[in-house]
């Protein structure tokens, strides 16, 4: 290839970074200054770039286009200061970036599949330059973050996602696709948009929609093969049960919004509970919000409460409760309640209010999954501390302003005694002489590490027994020095490793269900995850 054509190919460019002996082995000379330039100073230029810019949708313009530049760099940069550039390349900003997506579209990323594309799948599919695909994140961007339907602009939260992938769980970018299936939106917003990227229709759904989703699953079967990871992200709570429910008997799927928030989640209260006290079945849970996230949380604490206990899943599910729009989820409301709330209809009087439910209740736990922002207002709070020397409060909503409360009331109204986390980062506190240091409930603790325990083994199937496998080893990463601070996730700048631990405790459980096709078994898994991992250093080019 041209010097021309390898400078302008973002997988194999490396800038001023390019050495003397390859500006004259691939026809590079006088196409680039003379400065040589070490992939060091790079970092440290870019950074300084970003860190000048003050609107956060600015430096996530500045990191999409270095993705399109250079993408070891990028990678190298987003490795090394991930607390830093999480929040700008992934929730919040990347919330902001899929709302004025039109306006900031330049290249495309990713592949769109529209229902212009329906019966042409496979074809589609070809299209794609890479051949050999590992991980693939698709969305139909009915429900993005807690910003609701952005039709086809949802498309920033597969790159998102597919970029904390490589950079946190060491999946390699070629084997990366991110996807979005366009079937219209209902936002009508967006539909009188002059800029809107996608179909100009509204929402197809019913059999069309199972259709054209059928299609992709089994192209995707057929071009990539079995031990294709596919992740379910953002779909509407009316949708997203059914297709996994649907696909996970025959498919390597996992829903983030409900399987990975759960395993972050119950990592967070596993972890919590070593400075609560008390094991998973004797706490009492409150929800606010039964959608993906919610139910989804519930039911894997379940799960691992029966594990612990022996006791049914039905004995250990009374112990948790879940509000939605609608008030408590009581039995007399079980005639007209969807699927998937039906298993939490506890026996009890019907309850309007969370400030009730949570008088009413006494939970020990409460957990926000509602999407709307100031909804743990200072009575709550204060209800839950006057019955709890240490409440457990996680306030899940991403983004930001749709956090039910902040970490400062939290602390304050609790007079620093909640353990708190956030979906969303919050500053440390200072309340009473004491910083209190807020963890994040963020997916991005699991999922990268879960994707790459999937492929170290080759597995098959994603069982519920690999999630629990993942929040222990993630709870089993929180240090003392952690638990000092009030923290239950440890922090984000150790996350390769606590990647390679996640994985390394997945691929465990695969080999041990019989669902991994790696063969023979690697000795040492978490050696071998870490030695799979992908090293975004330049290479050298002869
Ligand atoms: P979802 O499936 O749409 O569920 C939302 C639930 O909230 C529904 O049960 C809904 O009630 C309920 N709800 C809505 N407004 C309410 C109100 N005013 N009062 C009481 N309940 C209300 O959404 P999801 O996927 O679960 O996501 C919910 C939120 O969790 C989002 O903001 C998302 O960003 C966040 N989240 C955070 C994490 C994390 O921290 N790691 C992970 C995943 C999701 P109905 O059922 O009655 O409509
Ligand atoms: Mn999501």
């Amino acid at each position: 290839a041209s010097g021309y054509t390898l400078m302008r190919d973002p997988h194999h460019n490396k800038g001023l970074a390019f050495s003397e002996k390859e500006r004259d082995a691939h026809y590079l000379r006088g196409l680039l200054p003379p400065a040589v330039v070490s992939q060091d100073l790079q970092e440290r230029k870019i950074m300084k770039d970003i860190r000048h810019y003050q609107v956060p949708l600015q430096r996530y313009v500045a990191m999409m286009d270095l993705q399109e530049r250079n993408e070891r760099l990028f990678y190298k940069i987003l490795m090394n200061h991930v607390e830093e550039l999480l929040p700008v390349v992934y929730t919040p900003t990347v919330g902001e970036a899929c709302q004025k997506y039109g306006s900031i579209f330049r290249r495309p990323r990713g592949l769109y599949i529209s229902l212009k594309e329906k019966g042409k799948i496979l074809e589609v599919l070809k299209n794609w330059p890479e051949k050999s695909i590992q991980v693939i994140v698709v969305t139909d961007g009915e429900r993005i973050l807690g910003l609701g339907d952005l039709g086809c602009q949802g498309m920033g939260i597969p790159v998102g996602k597919l970029a904390l992938y490589t950079a946190l769980g060491g999946v390699r970018p070629s084997s990366c696709l991110p996807v979005t299936i366009d079937v219209g939106t209902n936002n009508e917003q967006l539909l009188k948009d002059e800029f809107y990227l996608g179909l100009r229709q509204k929402r197809t759904t019913g059999q069309e929609y199972s259709e054209l989703m059928d299609e992709f699953m089994c192209a995707v079967k057929q071009k990539y093969g079995e031990k294709v990871l596919i992740q379910f992200e953002d779909f509407a709570n009316h949708n997203a049960f059914e297709l996994l429910a649907k696909y996970r008997t025959s498919h390597l799927v996992f829903n983030d919004d409900i399987q990975g928030t759960a395993s972050v989640v119950l990592a967070g209260l596993v972890a919590a509970l070593k400075l609560v006290g008390g094991t998973l079945a004797e706490h009492t849970f409150l929800f606010l919000g039964a959608g993906e996230a919610g139910t989804g949380i519930a039911e894997l604490i379940a799960l691992e409460m029966s594990k612990q206990t022996k006791a049914p899943l039905e004995e250990s599910r009374k112990k948790i409760w879940l509000v939605d729009s609608k008030g408590l989820i009581v039995s007399s409301r079980k005639e007209s309640l969807q699927h998937f709330k039906e298993p939490w209809a506890h026996e009890h009087e019907p309850v309007k209010t969370l400030l009730d439910a949570v008088k009413a209740i006494k939970p020990t736990v409460l957990i926000g999954s509602s999407g709307v922002g100031q909804t743990f207002t200072k009575e709550v709070v204060e209800a839950m501390a006057s019955f709890n020397e240490k409440p457990i409060i996680l306030a899940l909503s991403n983004p930001t302003s749709q956090s039910e409360c902040t970490a400062e009331q939290a602390y304050t109204w609790t007079k620093g005694r909640a353990i708190f986390a956030s979906g969303s980062p919050f500053d440390p506190v200072e309340y009473d002489g004491k910083v209190f240091v807020p963890g994040q409930s963020n997916n991005a603790y699991i999922f990268p590490g879960l994707g790459l325990g999937l492929i170290i083994s080759g597995a098959i199937r994603v069982h519920d027994d690999m999630l629990l496998a993942a929040s222990e080893a993630l709870a089993e990463q929180v240090t003392q020095e952690n638990y000092d601070k009030g923290l239950i996730f440890p922090p984000f700048s150790k996350i390769r490793k606590i990647s390679a631990h996640i994985a390394a405790s997945v691929a465990a459980k695969a080999y041990e269900l019989g669902l991994a096709t790696r063969l023979p078994q690697p000795e040492n898994l978490v050696q071998y995850a870490e030695s799979c991992m992908y090293s975004p250093a330049y290479r050298n080019y002869r």
